[in-house]
């Protein structure tokens, strides 16, 4: 039978309940037992696909070709179970499915109702995220529940998991509540104030937590705990101390010490071996003792939060890790890039244009991918990176001088870069469309194969085949390859079923490391071996900086 852990969240958001939540999963992993992770959305988009990078970090995409909350890359990088798109649901696509059970009269004329019938949703979801009733059924689901408790819109989220707990009787479920004890200077003290409120807050609608995760910018000592602990009614054993912490990674650990594992597992009634956090003391000890520092300059649109490629610096990080070096990245507004500026790319070990959308920038990430190629430094570009740098050749090699994607310039004479469905035109001629028309729509998601050409740098990295993640609209044109190639572009991978272009790069004896891709490779790292294009990017980087003239600077005294 599968258990459940819910996780909620106290006094204030960004508390790190992604993490918190994906530390306790590894702990149970650990332990020998089968886990996932679920996270439940309270915002009304059906997905956050359409949402601004500005606003809501990274969208996330599993396999299965769902865009996702962030949370579910933590959730990968810290368990071995993947995600996919029943682990992730929003309030919108609970109502989504109300509604549409309503309109086909599944309700039989009852009046539909937040209880029971969005929370009986609510929970059915909860259920299919756990593969309840399928030969996937795990042992224990974590669920996360996004927003903090006393939000209108979490309540109905909050109901519906207090029944399901009912539901599933006695020691079947447990729950975990994330909170936060600020350090008032002034005072010299921790304050426990907020943390007794939030969890009568959660004891009003009936949730009593099994658990407690303080947050607070250092340890918790006893003294309040105990306070915390005759305050809220959770035993002091369960009032864990999170503090702040150097790296992610040590947070298991953390949770550990204090017994968080063994607390779940004896309310769950689960009898599993100890958890075993050898690989974790490694990595963070990797983490911390790097051996040398590489810089790699970012030239992206949405460099003002770093939540936009979380995954991205995390895959960097993980490839840094694997060639014992710490990854400094700095990120590099494309607008302020111009042929006058683009040489302050010069002091860094490699440039990575990563994915984006909209024009705004695009010129600037063209200059990055012309001062790489022409200046030899190593340089990978992510989907809208490869985008850039196949028109930056078409550009300025293959004399294509007019060359675009009509995503930027819909009528443009040079459309390198196109929907299929342009150039597919029989005429040659682009027909002008209404390119915002299908937002959310027609993306190419998720998972797909490409066959990898032999000899080719993207043939040593990866082998015969690369599958990879995607989500974008946009593709190489087919009516321009001959005469990209013709130029020396080498385009090393396209895929399986529509040979659509995959990876496009120079040869090794024209440029040392120089590739674009149209896929997403950071959704697939994870911190145990990184993942193999970074590694070796990684590497490229590396080996660029110990070319490179001392005047130059070298990383390594960064
Ligand atoms: N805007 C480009 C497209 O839609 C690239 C998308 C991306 O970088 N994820 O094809």
């Amino acid at each position: 039978m599968t258990k459940f852990v819910f996780v909620t969240g106290g006094v204030v958001s960004s508390l790190g309940k992604g993490i918190a939540s994906a530390s306790l999963a590894a702990l149970l992993e650990s332990r020998g037992l089968k886990v996932t992770l679920i996270k439940l959305d309270p915002y009304l988009n059906v997905d956050p696909g359409t949402m601004s990078p500005f606003q809501h970090g990274e969208v996330f995409v599993t396999n299965d070709g769902a865009e996702t909350d962030l949370d579910l890359g933590h959730y990968e990088r810290f368990i071995e179970t993947r995600m996919k798109k029943a682990n992730n649901f929003t309030t919108g696509q609970i109502y989504k499915s109300v509604l549409e059970k309503e309109r086909r009269g599944d309700y039989l004329g009852k009046t539909v109702q937040v209880i029971p019938h969005v929370t009986n949703e609510i929970q059915d979801f909860v259920k299919r995220g756990a593969g309840v009733g399928t030969s996937e059924a795990v042992d224990v689901a974590i669920a996360e529940i996004g927003g903090t408790v006393g939000d209108i819109e979490s309540l109905p989220f909050l109901e519906a998991v207090r029944q399901l707990s009912l539901r599933l009787g006695p020691n079947n479920s447990a729950f975990v509540h994330l909170t936060y004890v600020p350090y008032i200077a002034a005072a010299g003290e921790l304050k426990t104030k907020p943390t007794q409120h939030t969890v009568q807050k959660l004891r009003e609608i009936g949730i009593q937590p099994d658990a407690l995760l303080c947050r607070a910018d250092r340890v918790i000592p006893d003294d309040e705990r105990d306070k915390i602990s005759l305050f809220t009614n959770v035993p002091m054993w369960g009032v864990i101390s999170m503090p702040d912490v150097d790296t992610i990674y040590k947070v298991p650990r953390v949770l550990h010490e204090q017994g968080l594992d063994g607390l779940i597992c004896d309310k769950l009634r689960l009898h599993s071996p100890p958890a075993n956090l050898k690989r974790w003391d490694k990595l963070v000890d990797e983490v911390l003792h790097p051996a040398t520092t590489v810089r790699i300059a970012m030239v992206g649109k949405y460099v003002d939060l770093s939540d936009s490629y979380k995954s991205l610096n995390e895959a960097l990080r993980h490839a840094g890790m694997k060639n014992h070096a710490r990854v400094d990245i700095s990120y590099i507004d494309s607008e302020t890039l111009t042929p006058e500026t683009v040489a302050q790319l010069a002091e860094f070990d490699a440039v990575l244009v990563p994915g984006g959308f909209g024009k705004r920038g695009v010129e600037g990430k063209i200059e990055a991918a012309r001062f790489a190629r022409e200046s030899k430094v190593p340089y990978l570009g992510i989907c809208l990176g490869m985008q850039v740098a196949t028109i930056e050749f078409a550009r300025h090699v293959a004399g294509l001088a007019q060359a675009n994607s009509t995503e930027f310039e819909p009528d443009g004479p040079q459309p390198v870069i196109a929907l299929i469905t342009e150039w597919k035109d029989a005429d040659g001629s682009i027909k002008t469309r209404d390119h915002n028309s299908d937002l959310g729509g027609t993306m190419r998601l998720g998972a797909q194969s490409s066959d990898v050409t032999p000899g080719s740098l993207a043939h040593s990295i990866y082998g015969d085949v690369v599958t990879e993640r995607h989500r974008h609209r946009y593709e190489a044109n087919v009516a321009y390859l001959d005469q990209l190639r013709a130029a020396g572009l080498v385009i090393s991978a396209l895929t399986q079923r529509e040979h659509l272009t995959e990876i496009v790069e120079l040869p090794q004896s024209v440029h040392p490391w120089y590739m674009g891709v149209q896929f997403h490779p950071e959704f697939n790292s994870t911190p145990w071996n990184g993942h193999p294009l970074f590694n070796a990017f990684i590497k490229a980087a590396l080996d660029h900086q110990a070319q490179r003239p001392a005047s130059q600077g070298d990383g390594a005294s960064a």
